[in-house]
């Protein structure tokens, strides 16, 4: 991985901090890769000043003229794919087959889709509603957006946030999490190369306390968009609405995989395993819960363990690897802890719960774990464990899968696994959940949105949905009589 030349972009400038110095690591060997100065509250500011200064020539550019922008970022991003792999896959620990496969690939479709919606602005037909008055709607940018990503795809975050924000027309502020930044500095060149007026997209780097808080907690952005954990959501939603700023929050989820008992069980245990491990497990959407007809538990399980065993654990730049470690040895530790104490709450490993040793041992890696007889109200159940880690639990009905399914303070994404077809829309109905798939688990698309219910946020990343979130609506209501003396004024004062 080449090293950043600077850890922010400010108006255009890439430059350093000058606050304490942080180190970005390779999960799979341990190795510093690149050490760098956060930012402090004072470059933010600085940066909030370059993101106001270059806020309202971008609004005022055509939309055609920002998808422009927006198509040269997708070929500038083209041209620099496999370094934004590569370099996603060092300070991630992802391994190379998903970084060229899915975070890049994916990343970059994203920006050609918002190059798209950046041209088309819906609203309702004008119309002479009051019967006196031609209504209008427009639809505005809302201003300096600061955004808040996390490190578990960062290029993926950095853009699902970055480009909605300016296709619409707003300027940006963006952090990525302290230990990932080096894709989203990437992305902020290309666009500058792109030809994005410089101080559109600022990027800040440094600890959430530190960094992030001096963004959200600032008076002077309009919105704040963040994905992250739950508990830190909720700490900026208090920050957000100190200052009444508008929000869209993108948190945890504990995804149910709900299995009935006329499924293709073949493909639900692929299914499983494909859902429950990429990323390492590390994927708000990831599947962590599966409820299975007690009828298939014993040969699901099997089914599931058996995959799981042949997963290959391996150096991250090995194009046969499967699954790379965890993002930091943090990560590791937590994702061994809960599944240690869910040990000791009674449930039973079937294959993996170890940090493997040999070779491996000097990265953050842990094995693809099975966990059997957990308790709906356990935590491996009931909390994001961010690993590589399903629990499966049996269920006698229908009535009860679905329920326990939505049992867990989060809803971002669920699925359910039949032939039948009324079971089908009858699960789609009911999981409480941003999405819902049917005989699959994980597939995301530019054009569909991605986003919670319950403890999982609000606020839609990705589609059409999300762009209208960095939008607002403006109603003018233009007078068509030329009357000095209107009727209404009479509810004020007699009309003479
Ligand atoms: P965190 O909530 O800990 O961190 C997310 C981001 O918030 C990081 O950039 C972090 O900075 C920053 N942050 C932390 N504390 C503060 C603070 N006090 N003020 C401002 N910013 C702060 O989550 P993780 O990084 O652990 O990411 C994993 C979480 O993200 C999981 O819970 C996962 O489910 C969720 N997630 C949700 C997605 C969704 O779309 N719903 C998608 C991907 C992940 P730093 O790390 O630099 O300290």
């Amino acid at each position: 991985m080449q090293r950043p030349a600077g850890s922010h972009v400010i108006a255009g400038v890439l430059g350093s901090g000058t606050g304490p110095e942080q180190q970005v690591v390779d999960p799979s060997t341990g190795d510093t890769l690149w050490t760098y100065r956060a930012d402090t509250p004072e470059d933010v500011e600085r940066a909030i000043d370059a993101a106001t200064a270059a806020g309202t020539g971008w609004a005022g550019a055509t939309p055609a003229e920002r998808s422009t922008v927006c198509q040269r970022l997708a070929a500038e991003l083209e041209g620099i794919a496999e370094d934004l792999a590569q370099a996603e896959t060092a300070q991630a620990g992802k391994p190379i087959r998903l970084s060229r496969g899915f975070d890049v690939p994916g990343s970059i479709d994203n920006v050609a889709f918002f190059a798209g919606a950046a041209r088309r602005l819906d609203g309702m037909a004008a119309a002479e509603w009051s019967g006196t008055h031609t209504s209008t709607i427009r639809r505005e940018p809302v201003g300096v957006v600061g955004s808040i990503a996390p490190w578990n795809y960062p290029l993926q975050m950095a853009v699902w946030k970055t480009l909605p924000a300016i296709a619409a027309g707003n300027a940006i502020v963006l952090k990525p999490a302290e230990s990932t930044p080096v894709t989203t500095l990437m992305l902020a060149e290309a666009a500058s190369r792109a030809g994005l007026p410089d101080g559109v997209l600022n990027v800040v780097n440094g600890p959430g306390p530190l960094t992030g808080e001096a963004l959200v907690g600032s008076p002077r952005i309009a919105m704040t968009s963040f994905t992250g954990s739950t508990a830190v959501g909720r700490h900026i939603a208090a920050l957000a609405a100190a200052n009444g700023t508008r929000l869209h929050l993108e948190l945890g989820g504990k995804a149910p995989f709900v299995v009935f008992d006329d499924v293709d069980l073949d493909a639900a245990v692929r299914g499983a395993v494909a859902g429950s491990l990429i990323n390492a497990g590390q994927d708000c959407t990831a599947a962590t819960r599966a409820y299975v007809h007690r009828s298939l538990f014993d040969d699901f399980v099997s089914g599931v363990a058996d995959l799981m065993r042949s997963v290959r654990l391996g150096p991250t730049r090995d194009e046969d690897t499967d699954l790379g470690p965890l993002a930091s040895f943090r990560q590791r530790d937590k994702v061994a802890a809960m599944v240690e104490r869910a040990v000791r709450d009674g449930a039973k490993v079937v294959t993996g719960g170890r940090i493997p040793a040999g070779a491996l041992a000097v990265g953050a890696y842990y094995e693809p774990t099975l966990v059997v007889g957990a308790d709906q109200g356990s935590e491996i159940v009931q909390d994001e464990v961010f690993g590589p880690v399903l629990a499966v639990l049996p269920v006698d009905s229908d009535d009860e899968a679905l329920a326990l399914a939505n049992d867990v303070p989060y809803g971002l994404a669920a699925s359910a696994w039949t032939r039948g077809v009324f079971r089908a829309q009858r699960a789609s109905r009911e999981l409480v959940a941003g999405t819902v798939w049917i005989n699959d688990h994980i597939p995301i698309v530019s054009e569909m949105p991605h986003g919670g219910a319950k403890g999982s946020g609000y606020g839609k990343d990705m589609s059409a949905y999300s762009f209208d979130e960095y939008t607002q609506v403006k109603h003018v209501a233009s007078d068509i009589t030329g009357l000095a003396r209107k009727e209404w004024h009479d509810t004020v004062f007699r009309t003479r």
